[in-house]
């Protein structure tokens, strides 16, 4: 196979962040080497999410560099088609092999590999390595900054492709954070009548200034039970049960939490009421690049502060701060 090097000149170490189990430190390691088929990507700037974070309190089991939302520049690729390209990266890597990956659902795959997060060394390093085909060219007209929302733009667009949602439908998302904010803006797409309900009123606030209708937890508990579509986005075990008092009976609730902890709730109200309850993870990249290319969705506001490489913990504090929607780290 042909491999092809961008003209660049290429250390032979690297800096990286690895997770030990127990504490994330700066350490200096060999480059990655791309197996056959991948490409070997520079990192520009990589997202803090809530996984990570999850992840840094050792809820996972995963030890290594974390990291799975980036925008990077591929130094080398099995063809020309990526070499020295900006790109961005989707995050499972399946084994190919298995049933699954036969039917075309890799991203579920039981032994796939997921950026930072499992089996394999992610974005927060200066340097990573993913399959050629997972990685998708960024538009010129986008900024590194709003590229490196693609991932969390596709994970909310993946809401609409698991749901038909449609202009008649009243649809609310529960949370505030910033893939509430993403869920609520690509359904809003669909002409549907969405609102959003939260807690943190200074985040409402910057949820209201893309012409999205807010309420406070107070407001909603007046709600009753009247929405076709509820999206829970809370990152909280209460979410479910929230949402099972807004949905109208054979309603839906999608589920985009992921959280430690259990329910302690009875689900009793989804039978009688024959909720269907959807789960949805990652989506689809080029959809999420071409709602960011054509501008549809707004992703400035919800950029907190990007840090140098230097200052990652005071990055990563940032990331947890009550206020935060996203904080970004300038890996190279
Ligand atoms: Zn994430
Ligand atoms: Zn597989």
């Amino acid at each position: 196979m042909r491999r092809i090097v961008a003209p660049e000149a290429r250390p032979v170490r690297m800096r990286a962040l690895l997770f030990d189990g127990r504490k994330l430190r700066e350490v200096e390691r060999p480059l990655p080497r791309p197996a056959r088929g991948g490409a070997l990507v520079r990192v520009r700037l990589a997202g803090i999410c809530s996984t990570d974070l999850e992840i840094l309190k050792g809820y996972f089991s995963f030890r290594g560099v974390p990291g799975h939302e980036f925008v990077g520049t591929v130094v080398s690729a099995p063809s020309g088609r990526l070499a020295g390209k900006r790109v961005v990266g989707e995050i499972n890597v399946p084994c190919g092999r298995c049933a699954l990956c036969r039917a075309g659902l890799g991203t579920h795959c039981p032994s796939r590999e997921v950026l930072g997060i499992a089996g394999r060394d992610g974005a927060f390093a200066e340097y990573l390595t993913l399959p050629a085909r997972n990685l998708h060219v960024v538009p010129a007209g986008l900024s590194d900054e709003e590229a490196a929302f693609t991932e969390l733009v596709a994970a909310a667009c993946e809401v609409v492709e698991q749901v038909p949602v449609s202009r008649r439908d009243r649809v609310l998302v529960l949370g505030d954070g910033r893939l509430a904010a993403m869920a609520a803006q690509v359904v809003s797409l669909t002409g549907s009548r969405v609102a959003v309900l939260g807690r943190a009123p200074r985040k409402l606030a910057v949820i209201r200034t893309l012409g999205i209708e807010t309420f406070g937890s107070r407001e909603g508990r007046r709600f009753g039970r009247r929405h076709d579509v509820v999206v829970d986005c809370t990152g909280s075990p209460a979410g479910l049960s929230l949402a099972a008092a807004l949905v109208r009976p054979r309603g839906v609730i999608v589920l985009k939490s992921t959280y430690r902890g259990s329910l302690d709730w009875n689900p009793a109200p989804l039978v009688v009421d024959e909720i269907t309850v959807v789960g949805s993870r990652c989506g689809p990249f080029e959809r999420a690049l071409d709602l960011l290319a054509r501008r549809k969705i707004s992703v400035r506001p919800f950029l907190t502060a990007v840090y140098p490489f230097e200052r990652w913990e005071r990055a990563v504090r940032r990331a947890r701060g009550a206020g935060s929607f996203k904080v970004l780290m300038r890996m190279s």
